[in-house]
């Protein structure tokens, strides 16, 4: 496929958004029925692509991305055009009579700049945002993840509206090249590091944008709750995607000595999920390259695996790890471990785990296996991040009418269905006052003594 030059790229969007081919409504359905249309026919295709970036299982590709994406996609599309109504509001008395409301309108040309780990739907769902918004949009897919990148490029050309999409391809020179162009939002995923320069680069344009970044989402499990559903719950959402997931669990804080029968559960888990030997599970995925295969296995040493601890640089296998007697200085306790290693810390009460979080960056997830409504209400109210799990993590992204985002040092900004249009759109307010009757002398000059008495 021939590259065009980003600056060439940004140039042909603005122009074909300025003409306002992408605002009338049925465009935009047209877009969003054309990725339904290309999820529909080229579902294996996209799982291929992400069997050959990550070892992924179909089934995992289709449950976390293929699937996933149409089910956004389809909730867009049912609900676009009463989301994109002009929303009324009230007009105080003194202004009346005039109408008051909101509408929606759309940025212009974005960019969307894609993570490794979900290649397929972390850059599908913006881009269904942008193009329900009625924006144009720039796509960067993961150079980490070169076949879904290849194949995203492919579907996007052949499906939707060819003057209204383009993709660039590559890593740090390409996207650091497309930061420099001025578009009307940036929507980045990615690690906080990265996040940092996307907002600089933003800041030069006074461009807006939203970050979905990463960061050290706690899984906090009490005594008295059922410790083996959450062991399961917890290896489910841990080693899904091989660890590779911004909201799996990063680490446990076991309260109150359950530390040593929910790490026995832990391994009864992985052995019931990915058997005796997960390097010969076909559903256990693999790490992404040698540079994340190596700052994983060093995290290996941080602790004592208590389950798993294997690996095999060859085949970028690492084997579902739980890892205790871990100092809380360490690496692996510091840095997001993003990757199928789990450390087990205990604390000895929930205010513990409380202050154990709060020391901390604002994580993107946290999730409480509780033995009470009042320890929910304690971790709900103590403690801040972008969303919350009880008794399951990960499942809440898949929940449309809640916004999927981060705070602080996890994310800017939020998405997912009505908060996608949200995301992508200006809502602009309005206000229609008829000219006849004048109802606004009482504030025209002079300013009499009558007029000041009134006002
Ligand atoms: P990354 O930040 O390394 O890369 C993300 C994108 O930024 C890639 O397209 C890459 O090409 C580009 N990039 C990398 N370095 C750059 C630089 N110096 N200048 C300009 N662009 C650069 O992230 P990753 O390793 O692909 O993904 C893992 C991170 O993403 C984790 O921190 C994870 O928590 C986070 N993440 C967040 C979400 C979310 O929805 N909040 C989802 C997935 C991943």
């Amino acid at each position: 496929m021939e590259t065009e030059k980003t600056t060439d790229a940004v140039e042909r969007l603005r122009a074909y958004f300025s003409a306002g081919k992408t605002k009338p409504i049925p465009w935009r359905q047209a877009q969003l029925d054309a990725l339904l249309a290309m999820i529909e026919e080229r579902g294996r295709d996209i799982a291929d692509a992400l069997e050959a970036d990550l070892g992924k299982a179909a089934a995992e590709s289709y449950l976390t991305e293929i699937d996933f994406t149409k089910a956004e996609i389809k909730h867009l599309r049912r609900h676009l055009s009463s989301w994109t109504r002009p929303k009324r509001t009230h007009t105080p008395s003194y202004l009346r009579p005039a109408r008051s409301y909101t509408l929606l309108e759309p940025l212009g040309t974005v960019t969307v700049i894609g993570p490794f780990n979900y290649p397929f739907q972390l850059v599908l769902c913006p881009v269904a945002g942008a193009l329900a918004a009625g924006n144009t949009v720039i796509v960067k897919p993961s150079e980490h993840s070169p076949a879904t990148a290849e194949l995203v490029e492919q579907l996007l050309v052949e499906y939707l509206d060819e003057e209204a999409v383009a993709v660039v391809q590559g890593g740090v020179e390409e996207t650091s090249e497309l930061l420099a162009q001025r578009v009307d939002h940036i929507f980045f995923t990615g690690s906080s590091r990265v996040g940092k320069i996307v907002a600089k680069a933003a800041a030069e344009n006074l461009t807006g944008y939203t970050l979905e970044l990463g960061g050290k989402s706690p899984a906090i499990v009490e005594p008295g709750s059922d410790l083996k559903a959450a062991a399961n719950r917890i290896v489910w959402g841990k080693f899904t995607n091989a660890g590779q997931t911004c909201i799996a669990p990063d680490y446990v804080l076991a309260v109150g000595g359950c530390e040593e029968e929910l790490t026995e559960e832990l391994g009864e888990a992985v052995r019931r999920m990915f058997g005796n030997s997960p390097a010969e599970s076909p559903d256990y995925g693999r790490i992404v390259n040698t540079d994340s295969f190596d700052r994983l296995a060093r995290y290996l040493d941080d602790g004592k695996a208590a389950v798993g601890g294997g690996r095999n640089r060859d085949r970028l296998y690492i084997a579902p790890t739980v890892l205790t007697d871990v100092s809380v200085d360490s690496p692996v306790m510091r840095e997001e471990i993003f990757g199928p290693i789990l450390p087990v810390v205990p604390v000895e009460t929930l205010e513990d785990a409380v202050g154990f979080v709060n020391r901390g960056e604002k994580p993107l997830s946290l999730y409480g296996f509780c033995a009470s409504e009042s320890s929910k209400r304690k971790l709900l109210t103590r403690t801040s991040s972008g969303a919350v799990g009880f008794g399951i993590p990960l499942a809440h992204c898949g929940v449309p009418g809640l916004p999927f985002g981060g705070v602080g040092h996890s994310g800017q900004g939020s998405y997912h269905g009505k908060y996608s249009l949200e995301a992508f759109s200006h809502r602009k307010s309005v206000l229609d006052k008829p000219l006849m009757p004048d109802t606004m002398a009482f504030v025209y000059a002079p300013w009499t003594s009558f007029k000041q008495k009134v006002m």
